[in-house]
């Protein structure tokens, strides 16, 4: 879904593969295969500045970076336990936190996100739920999420699971969006029959 910061700037971090080539078509005049090039930057390297994107020329990268940006969540504290779970607090540009886990369980990693701030199901047994119901996440920041988890680890996450702050399904088309991303093959491509969404494949493995 198409998204603007405070500057007027697309959050293109948040756009499927889909929706990224048409506003590079529409709105910036650039061929197909800039969507490739600038998806494989942001969702498999992490790239988060338009001027590391050394394949594309100056030009276009002052371009990108007038008229859109990649979101970058700060991290604010962890907590790591002893069977090697840790978790992290992450400020959103609002000053909102949200929390997100990394799950050893070898030879799985696990990543397990959030989706909203706070939650309005309000289960009693939760302290997510006693704070109630603050605002969806967006695509971007839920993508984010998995990209600075990923940063702290030379283990490839291998499944990713939506049991963070929030209900998923509460926040339908950003959750989606997001999975579309995860899963796509010109990105970090997560997409384990053993995660939350056992019907995810990547791309690449449906054609083979
Ligand atoms: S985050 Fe999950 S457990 Fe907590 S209130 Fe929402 S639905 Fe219930």
């Amino acid at each position: 879904m198409l998204r603007n910061d405070n500057h007027g700037r697309v959050m293109i971090s948040g756009l499927t593969y889909e929706q990224l080539r048409s506003w590079l078509s529409d709105s910036m005049d650039m061929k197909p295969f800039r969507a490739n090039q600038i998806f494989s930057w942001i969702h498999q390297r992490g790239t988060t500045e338009f001027q590391q994107m050394t394949n594309i020329s100056r030009s276009i990268r002052e371009q990108l970076e007038t008229k859109a940006m990649i979101t970058a969540l700060r991290t604010d504290s962890t907590l790591s336990a002893e069977d090697g779970t840790i978790k992290y607090s992450y400020l959103l540009s609002d000053d909102n936190r949200i929390e997100s886990v990394l799950i050893p369980e070898p030879p799985r990693l696990t990543a397990c996100l959030s989706t909203q701030v706070g939650c309005r199901l309000g289960c009693t047994f939760c302290q997510t739920g006693k704070m109630g119901f603050k605002r969806n996440l967006t695509t971007d920041e839920i993508v984010s999420q998995l990209y600075q988890l990923r940063n702290t680890t030379e283990t490839r996450i291998s499944n990713v699971v939506f049991m963070g702050m929030g209900e998923p399904m509460d926040n339908f088309d950003d959750v989606r969006d997001a999975l579309s991303i995860i899963s796509d093959d010109r990105g970090i491509c997560i997409g384990s029959e053993k995660s939350l969404y056992p019907q995810l494949v990547c791309r690449g493995e449906l054609r083979s």
